[in-house]
């Protein structure tokens, strides 16, 4: 199954050097998802091949405009084109009014609309499938943000073929054995599950933080999590802003991505002070060597 993230903005406030506001797409397999919708976002998922047809699920972080403007635009043209499919979005409080508000006048949707709202004050389970569950956690910015964990479920251990063969395992005995149970034979011999089944494969899991200070509230949330986006609004240069306007720097989110023990980070949200990015990389990478810059157009696997 496919889990991976495409960047399609990944600058903060303002739009600079070529640079869109934040949004991201995650897709699952066939499950794509939406986080954050930047201006401009529905634009960005034509240049880079986003079916975004497929989107069912968005995910928003808060509420500041360089998250949620393009917003209205994709509503808008999932109207066009004639959408049926439901969509749910999770948000803080505040986003249904502020849309609603701003497609009344033109005429509703064709198509149902969920807004879940979600209390930002502590984590929450906010929503779950048969493959994944998102987690909120709350986020330190000012305004109610919440940052989004996506975790696989554990899925059925796989049976060693030549096992079935060798035991002779009846069907009901080949699920229990995926289920992780040990397995009593009908000559009374037990048979140890590890025996049976490869290893568990290891779950992969996402965490979408931003925006946010350095806070190291969020550790027990993001603890081993596979990949980490963090805000890197700053480099150090500008320490003092990142705290004044309640972001980071890309030394806060490499302390907190070696503190977490995460496979890997994924710096952005960068402030338009910044022409050139490698800057971030440099900085983050000599804290956290296993960072990458995360870039428009740019495809992560996790
Ligand atoms: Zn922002
Ligand atoms: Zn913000």
């Amino acid at each position: 199954m496919r889990f991976a993230l495409t960047i399609l903005g990944v600058n903060a406030a303002t739009p600079a050097f070529g640079r869109f506001p934040t949004s991201q797409v995650l897709q699952y397999h066939n499950q794509y998802f939406l986080l954050d919708c930047g201006e401009g976002a529905q634009m960005r998922m034509s240049d880079f091949n986003i079916p975004r047809h497929k989107i069912r699920q968005i995910f928003i972080s808060h509420l500041h405009g360089d998250h949620v403007f393009g917003l209205p635009g994709l509503l808008f043209s999932f109207d066009l084109k004639g959408r049926q499919e439901p969509l749910e979005i999770f948000s803080p409080i505040g986003l249904k009014e502020m849309i609603l508000a701003q497609l009344r006048p033109g005429g509703m949707l064709s198509f149902p609309v969920h807004f879940h709202e979600i209390d930002a004050s502590k984590p929450m389970l906010v929503f779950e499938n048969a493959e994944l569950t998102v987690q909120s956690i709350p986020l330190k910015h000012g305004i109610p943000t919440v940052g989004y964990i996506f975790q696989e479920k554990p899925r059925p251990l796989n049976i060693r073929p030549e096992k079935i063969i060798e035991y002779q395992l009846s069907i009901a005995q080949i699920k229990a054995a995926k289920a992780g149970n040990t397995i009593l034979l009908e000559n009374g011999e037990c048979i140890e599950n590890q025996e049976l089944t490869l290893p568990p494969v290891p779950l992969r899991s996402y965490a979408f933080l931003t925006d946010t200070l350095y806070d190291e509230e969020v550790l027990p949330y993001i603890s081993g999590v596979d990949t980490l986006y963090h805000d890197t609004t700053f480099c150090n240069d500008h320490l003092e802003n990142a705290t004044l306007t309640l972001h980071s720097t890309a030394s806060q989110a490499a302390e907190l991505a070696c503190k977490a023990g995460v496979r890997q980070l994924i710096t952005g949200h960068y402030s338009s002070r910044y022409k050139d990015l490698e800057v971030f990389f440099e900085e983050a990478s000599a804290i956290f060597p296993n960072t990458v810059l995360g870039l428009e157009g740019n495809t992560y696997e996790i």
